[in-house]
This record gives structure tokens, C-alpha cells and sequence, in this order.
């Protein structure tokens, strides 16, 4: 309850700015002050508000900056991938026992320029590398593509 003049005629609210009061016309007006608690409460819902709305704008421009980072990749027809779909399946490739599409995908990851992608790509080789069961023609190859790619940067 905002501050008001209670008349002590009739009891009426008028309203702070009053000289006499507007139910009876009397003129023994007391200034009632607005009283303290009811200030902070009013503060407190503010603040809350406050920061609710903050709260919200900021998710907000996290998930605006998310949206930037989700840059299409194109793998293959021009087909366009999310970005950490990509880097994802990159990853379970390393798993595989590869073949020549396995190959293929990891060279073609290795010409990205993101350097993400190309360590990936990098990472992906040295575990075939390091396959047990890999013929020895093959890790040479993987290991000299390991090296030329590195040394391109
Ligand atoms: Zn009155």
C-alpha cells in the first residue's frame, strides 16, 4: 500500500496530494507513510524479476551461439551434416577395421580446414596404426599420411 491522508472524519484514503478530503470535505488529514517492509517486499519482486529476465535473455544468447557453431559439413553430395554428428562418426571409425570407404572419408576429413575435423582425422589414423591385426603395407601408409598431414598446417 502506496502512502495516503486518512481523513479522521470518515476514514477515507485520499489520496497523498489532498487538502481536504474528497468523501466529506473535512480537513484533519493524517499523512499515512508508506510502510518499510511493504518498500523491501516491492524491492525484492523486483530484483527477482530481474534476474528471471536476465536469466532468460542469457540462455537465450548461449543458444544463439550454439547455433553458429553447428556449421553443415558437407561429406558427401553435398549432403549437409551437423558438425558434432560429423566429428562423431569420425570418431567411431577408429573402431572399424577400415576399408577403402573408411579411408576415403578420413583422407577426405584430413583436407578440412577445421582443426578439429583434421585432428580428429589424425586421431582416427593412428589407431589403425596401431591395430595389431593391420598388414604392415597398410600402417606405413596410414603413418606416412599421419606425417604429411601434420607437417602441412
Ligand atoms: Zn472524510
Amino acid at each position: 500500500m502506496a502512502s495516503y491522508k486518512l481523513c479522521e472524519d470518515c476514514g477515507y484514503k485520499n489520496d497523498i496530494n489532498s487538502i481536504s478530503c474528497s468523501l466529506c470535505g473535512g480537513k484533519k488529514l493524517n499523512l499515512k507513510e508508506e510502510n518499510k517492509r511493504s518498500k523491501i517486499k516491492y524491492y525484492l519482486i523486483f530484483l527477482g524479476l530481474f534476474f528471471v529476465l536476465f536469466y532468460v535473455f542469457y540462455n537465450r544468447k548461449e543458444k544463439a551461439e550454439l547455433k553458429t557453431e553447428e556449421i553443415p559439413v558437407f561429406v558427401s553430395e553435398k549432403r549437409p551434416i551437423n558438425y558434432y554428428t560429423y566429428l562423431r562418426s569420425l570418431k567411431k571409425i577408429s573402431r572399424l577395421n577400415p576399408d577403402e570407404n573408411d579411408e576415403k572419408a578420413i583422407k577426405r576429413a584430413l583436407n578440412y580446414e577445421d582443426k578439429t575435423i583434421k585432428e580428429t582425422a589424425l586421431f582416427v589414423l593412428k589407431k589403425w596404426s596401431q591395430n595389431p591385426g593391420i598388414k604392415e603395407e597398410k600402417r606405413k601408409e596410414y603413418l606416412s599420411l599421419i606425417n604429411t598431414s601434420s607437417d602441412k598446417k
